[in-house]
């Protein structure tokens, strides 16, 4: 039985300058999974994506999502996790066969690459880091992604059992004058002792006791982590306002209606001929004009 509800919770090394983040998912991967009917090992797959981004979203200051893409051309062909600063976690995938065996990363998604966004919400200003897919599991492909980076030394484990998932990171921070120089080796060894039943099954405490006994952590309290999309119609309005009015209006002469489903959380959106009119009315207006409707 599982003791935690969703949520993330940092620790420290209180002699050392190590740090790590500890995530458990029950209840928002489950909303992922609710939404889509996927095969089991692609279900598995987008619980670590989860559990990942929410990791790594620990890790950086910022305000907007972090996003975690794996793209591809085998069965699988594209998997998505972000995080927000929100604590808000959301996933998506899409796969062609519908049995998808059981796999490698590279089996699963044949030439590809993992991704590493961080999309800001109040500027343009993208940051993303690209790896091309060589790995045995989405963990492996994490660690390669740092190794090739200039960033922190990191490390990231990573369990899924189709019900709940769970993940662990490590991370080196800079070096300050340091009494313990073996600390990074030791958490690190450490860790990689820990087995994907106990990430799913234990309380973050006892996870913490287990791999760390001999350690001084100082462990902060949880931060709760949930499902949400932050799609609406006002983000559809501007997509199709980028679009233009010739091309919104000849949709609209074919199709009556321009119709549109939010991948992530299937909520329909959908623009008659006189909302194309009214988008459009005010143009040379800064932003498109918005409305909501539920
Ligand atoms: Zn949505």
């Amino acid at each position: 039985m599982s003791a935690d509800p969703d949520q993330r919770r940092r620790f420290i090394f209180e002699y050392a300058n190590v740090r790590g983040e500890l995530i458990h998912l029950d209840h928002s991967y489950r909303e992922v999974l609710r939404r889509h009917d996927y095969p089991a090992p692609v279900a598995r797959l987008l619980g670590e994506a989860m559990a990942a981004a929410g990791l790594l979203a620990a890790t950086i200051k910022f305000q907007g999502s972090l996003i975690l893409q794996i793209q591809g051309s085998g069965p699988v062909t594209m998997a998505v996790a972000s995080a927000s600063h929100a604590s808000e976690l959301r996933a998506v995938a899409r796969h062609g066969e519908r049995d998808v065996p059981d796999g490698t990363l590279a089996e699963l998604f044949g030439e590809g690459y993992l991704a590493i966004t961080i999309d800001p919400e109040e500027s343009n200003d993208r940051y993303q880091g690209i790896v091309p897919l060589q790995s045995e599991g989405l963990a492996e492909a994490v660690d390669g992604y740092f190794a090739q980076s200039e960033q922190l030394p990191t490390r990231i484990w990573l369990a899924c059992d189709g019900k709940s998932a769970a993940g662990l990171l490590l991370q080196r921070l800079p070096d300050a004058p340091n009494p313990d120089a073996d600390a990074w080796d030791r958490a690190e060894h450490l860790a990689s002792t820990i087995r994907p039943e106990e990430l799913l099954k234990l309380a973050i405490p006892d996870i913490i006791r287990r791999l760390f006994h001999e350690e001084d952590i100082r462990l902060y309290p949880p931060e709760p982590l949930r499902f949400h999309c932050p799609c609406s119609r006002e983000r559809v309005a501007s997509a199709l306002y980028s679009l233009g009015r010739d091309e919104a209006e000849s949709i609209i002469a074919e199709q009556q209606e321009i119709e549109t489903h939010c991948d992530f959380c299937g909520q329909r959106y959908a623009f008659d001929s006189v909302d194309v009119e009214q988008l459009f009315s005010g143009e040379g207006d800064s932003s498109p004009p918005g409305r909501t409707r539920h």
